[in-house]
């Protein structure tokens, strides 16, 4: 859903909502529910383990897994911000959001939300808040200067 004319508002009760999208629109909202409740059981398990009674060859397979988890959290927040995790409802879509993004780094959703719409509306530019000339130089060594 990448494009220049983005919309991420979704009013609640849209009239094109169909028993169709409506299914749709449940089932990011199921997938969002279960990703936040497998990373929550699954960080409260590894927290509660003692890890020197573990094999040393499970602990990279947990750190992946748990890894794994986490990019489901950015994942759902990101979704979140196109507003495809429960589009005929914005509020709860935005609070699934805020509570992916602050538990995925207590990142603040509004502040991520804002700059999202500006690197969607100016990408690799100046004005796209995730493309800048400091990583351009990471990136390239030599090419740019800052
Ligand atoms: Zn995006």
């Amino acid at each position: 859903m990448v494009g220049s004319n983005i919309s991420f508002s979704h009013p609640v009760g849209a009239s094109t909502t169909t028993g169709s999208a409506l299914a749709k629109g449940m089932t990011g909202l199921l997938v969002a529910v279960s990703i936040i409740g497998l990373w929550a059981a699954s960080l409260m398990i590894l927290l509660h383990l003692n890890i020197t009674e573990l094999p040393g060859w499970l602990l990279p397979i947990l750190l992946l897994w748990q890894m794994f988890l986490y990019t489901g959290l950015f994942a759902t927040a990101h979704d979140a911000m196109h507003g495809s995790i429960c589009p005929q409802n914005s509020r709860l879509n935005h609070f699934i959001g805020t509570v992916t993004v602050f538990c995925y780094a207590t990142f603040l959703y509004r502040e991520l939300l804002s700059n999202h719409r500006l690197h969607h509306r100016h990408p690799a530019s100046e004005q796209d808040p995730d493309f800048t000339m400091v990583n351009i130089s990471i990136l390239h060594p030599g090419t740019f200067t800052l």
